[in-house]
């Protein structure tokens, strides 16, 4: 459906665009894992837009080493990156990496993915993934090859082993360490995953949490708010956002980004009520609620979204 289709590309449009507005010198050069609980590690992705330099690393990343086995959440922007995110783990323990658990289909997250795929994996994902991939891959693959230059070399789509449907939360045991992966209804994307560690009681959040940098709506802006209803039950002690610091308190880290996109949500819906255009809207747009960082495309972006999906209510 075009609206669907314009929807797409203007979201892939936003996380792509140019202009790296809060870039933090020096935080894309070395590749380094902050420990926020025991056998917890998080990659911090930098609050820019695509390039060489950073490799895709622009979201955060998480790794879980139980008595057997390690867990990696979500595998980077790029093969590049993913070998390096690899070598970390190496550096830290000889322990097999058996699963690649992917939040959702975004770049930021999967184009890594085909090098632990390779190294023995097996892939867990929203049952809405595969086609999800199938989808935009080609495209993404594209773009990433545009902005990131050698880095994205070799980046494939890959199987998903493990589908998880929506109200069907599956287990996972790393040894000692059992892991919950929950899959929802569409709200940042329509395969939107989350993975709550019982043993540090964190909920590694994806996309479905972001702070400090202006969340992107790919999915539902409805949906996402009631998502987030449900998200704050979780009996979690800290979050992983998707894009943000690497660990932030819980529920309390929802705030923001409930603020914005409640505030979005009234923001259109009061212009769609009183006859206002899109392109009237756009032309004059309020600003959005909170301080965020990389909101200079992506709150029109989102606020055209959130235009199309309400205009309809
Ligand atoms: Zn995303």
């Amino acid at each position: 459906m075009a609206p669907k289709a314009a929807q797409r590309r203007a979201v892939l449009a936003g996380l792509l665009a140019a202009t790296a507005v809060a870039a933090v010198p020096g935080q894309s050069a070395p590749f380094a894992l902050v420990e926020i609980a025991p056998g917890l590690l998080v990659y911090p992705g930098v609050h820019e837009d695509f390039s060489p330099t950073n490799r895709g690393g622009i979201a955060n990343l998480a790794i879980i080493i139980g008595d057997d086995a390690v867990a990696v959440v979500d595998a980077g922007g790029s093969p590049a990156q993913a070998r390096e995110l690899l070598a970390a783990i190496r550096a830290r323990t000889d322990r097999p990496i058996r699963h690649l658990l992917l939040t959702h289909h975004h770049p930021d997250h999967v184009m890594g993915a085909v090098v632990f795929h390779k190294a023995g994996a097996r892939i867990w994902g929203h049952l809405r993934l595969p086609s999800a991939l199938a989808d935009r891959f080609p495209s993404y693959r594209a773009a990433m090859d545009r902005l990131l230059g050698p880095a994205s070399v070799g980046a494939e789509p890959v199987p998903v082993d493990e589908p998880v449907a929506v109200g069907q939360p599956r287990a996972l045991d790393l040894g000692g360490r059992p892991l919950e992966l929950r899959a929802w209804p569409t709200a940042h994307t329509d395969c939107d995953l989350t993975v709550f560690d019982h043993a540090s009681r964190t909920l590694i959040a994806g996309d479905l949490l972001f702070l400090e940098r202006l969340p992107v709506i790919d999915g539902s802006l409805v949906g996402w708010l009631a998502v987030m209803d449900e998200l704050a039950r979780v009996p979690a002690a800290r979050v992983v956002p998707g894009h943000g610091p690497p660990a932030a308190s819980w529920p309390e880290a929802l705030a923001p980004q409930r603020h914005y996109l409640e505030a979005l949500a009234a923001a259109v819906r009061r212009a769609i009520r009183s006859g206002r255009t899109l392109s009237a809207l756009l032309a004059d747009p309020p600003p959005p609620a909170g301080d965020w960082l990389l909101s200079t495309d992506n709150h029109p972006r989102n606020m055209t979204a959130a235009y199309k999906e309400l205009e309809w209510e």
